[in-house]
């Protein structure tokens, strides 16, 4: 399929509610049925449209968790105190109800098996969805092949406050040990289980150099999470020498804390 860029027009659809995932105490995964999908690639997202009683309405964007190949669209949303859209999203809705939603958006931040790799993947807080899409992706072609030695090598670097906010923690366990191609690593910036042996500090300049490829290897990175992680990221790899092109950003909102 041919990815929808953000200028054209797509239209609203229904979806309804199948199942409620939770994460973690503040993510849910909603999983979707949506008549007619057309498709979507790993990394496009989706705009969510809240409709009140009295016709006020919200509209917000949301990553797509599933990947290309699942028959069901996943969305995993992060409960902000106080936020407008993402409370009723990840604690009201139920099975049975429907949202209203168009996509997929996106042609840039992107990733298809044809891209190639290595595939390097800086994530904080929920910024790991559609990264995920590309895991999840990527292992549904392992998963056809058979064969881990023809896999194109994957890394994800992921920040969160705690270990109990990893979204998806168990899956990326499980994808990691039974995938030689594949490295998960962890920052843990606030609090950390006893014995922890990992990063405990916000992704910087110094933990780029030491998890990701060197640029002569030419990853392609994709960073994604609150506005000031994606920014330093992105700017620490390009002075690390990484070629900016290489470098795809999403940014997910204007604060962000300190994943
Ligand atoms: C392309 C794209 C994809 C996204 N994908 C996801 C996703 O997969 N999962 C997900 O949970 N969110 C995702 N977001 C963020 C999402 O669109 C909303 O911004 C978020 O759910 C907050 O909406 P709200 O109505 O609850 O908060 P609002 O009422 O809009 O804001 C409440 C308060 O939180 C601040 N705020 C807004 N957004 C964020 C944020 N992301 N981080 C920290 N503070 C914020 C605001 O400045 C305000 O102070 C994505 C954003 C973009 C642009």
């Amino acid at each position: 399929m041919s990815p929808v860029g953000i200028g054209q027009k797509i239209s609203w659809r229904v979806a309804t509610v199948i199942d409620v995932v939770p994460e973690t105490q503040r993510t849910r995964t909603l999983v979707l049925d949506v008549p007619d999908w057309p498709g979507h690639s790993a990394g496009q997202h989706v705009d969510v449209r809240l409709t009140s009683e009295d016709g006020y309405q919200a509209e917000r964007s949301y990553s797509i968790a599933s990947p290309p190949e699942d028959a069901r669209l996943s969305l995993t949303v992060e409960q902000l105190k106080d936020g407008e859209v993402s409370p009723y999203l990840s604690e009201e809705l139920r099975a049975g109800d429907t949202i209203e939603l168009r996509g997929p958006i996106g042609g840039y931040f992107v990733w298809d098996i044809p891209v190639g790799g290595p595939l390097f993947l800086v994530a904080g807080g929920s910024g790991i969805v559609p990264l995920m899409a590309m895991l999840r992706h990527r292992n549904a072609a392992l998963a056809k092949s058979g064969d881990a030695r023809h896999m194109i090598p994957a890394r994800l670097l992921y920040s969160s406050r705690r270990w109990d906010e990893v979204i998806y923690r168990d899956e990326l366990a499980r994808l990691a040990a039974s995938d030689p191609t594949l490295e998960v690593v962890h920052t843990l910036t606030r609090d950390r289980p006893e014995g922890w042996t990992g990063f405990t500090r916000r992704i910087d300049r110094e933990m780029l150099e030491e998890v990701a490829w060197p640029p002569s290897e030419q990853p392609r990175v994709f960073v994604c999470g609150p506005t000031p992680l994606v920014e330093s990221a992105a700017n620490a790899l390009v002075e690390i020498g990484h070629q900016p092109a290489l470098v795809k950003t999403e940014r997910f909102g204007p604060t962000g804390g300190s994943v």
